[in-house]
């Protein structure tokens, strides 16, 4: 499922939520073969989290090592993903080869075969070539597709979370350089995963998240203002 490789993104052209593409596969009689093979690619970020463990009612921890479990990235930083099956599979995936949490399944499972594009601060979509080879594709609106309800919120969210962790990443990356420890990579998993969200419909979400991300960067307010961390970070937005 992963969706950003810059080949793919050079042969297709970018979409926002509200335009119609074919993307609805009316002969997947679920083959399933979106949900094996996935490696760690089916991140969860924190609103997949939210939703996820609100409907399973697990904590982090609870469901850490049987649902979740969580990789390094490229840029140092640890993140939660979807767990496989010793064959491959994903765990939620039923014995009809179907999604058990469909309802509530990660944004990236949403996307399929969706891609997101980010550039200057916000993000398109486009559609990944070859994602999904399977039947004929009607045209359907990508905001339906998705299947959030406040799409506006949930995409401003995306958006957020994204840029944020490239900063995070910037931060992480130069405190390590510069010889000196860190917990910035565990500390993110903490704030934004590990510490109970207690809240139960998705605006006090959105409310309790933007409180801790607010929280988080005006702790790093002075490190951000430092050269060249400012210039690092003015240029991810490019
Ligand atoms: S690979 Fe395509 S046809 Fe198969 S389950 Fe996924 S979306 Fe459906
Ligand atoms: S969460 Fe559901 S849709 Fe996503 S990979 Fe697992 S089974 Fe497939």
């Amino acid at each position: 499922m992963n969706s950003n490789n810059k080949n793919d993104i050079n042969r297709n052209r970018f979409y926002s939520c509200n335009d119609m593409v074919r993307l609805s596969c009316k002969e997947c009689a679920g083959c399933g073969q979106c949900c094996e093979n996935m490696g760690d690619t089916v991140k969860i970020d924190p609103y997949d989290f939210f939703i996820i463990s609100s409907f399973l009612r697990k904590s982090f921890d609870e469901l850490f090592d049987k649902k979740i479990q969580v990789h390094r990235e490229d840029n140092g930083l640890i993140l939660p993903h979807v767990m496989q099956s010793e064959k491959d599979k994903c765990v939620f995936m039923d014995m009809n080869r179907r999604c058990s949490i469909h309802k509530y399944r990660p944004g990236i499972c949403r996307l399929f075969p969706l891609g997101r594009n980010y550039e200057r601060g916000t993000f398109s979509y486009f559609i990944v070539d070859g994602a999904c080879t399977k039947g004929y594709k009607s045209k359907v609106k990508i905001s339906q597709w998705l299947g959030i309800e406040n799409i506006t919120q949930y995409e401003k969210f995306v958006s957020d979370w994204h840029y944020f962790i490239k900063e995070i990443a910037i931060i992480y990356n130069y405190v390590l350089n510069s010889g000196s420890n860190t917990d910035l990579d565990l500390y993110l998993l903490k704030v934004f995963y590990r510490m109970p969200y207690n809240v139960y419909n998705e605006n006090d979400f959105y409310e309790e998240f933007y409180r801790r991300l607010n929280h988080v960067n005006q702790s790093l307010e002075s490190i951000k203002k430092m050269d060249p961390i400012k210039d690092m970070i003015d240029e991810c937005y490019m």
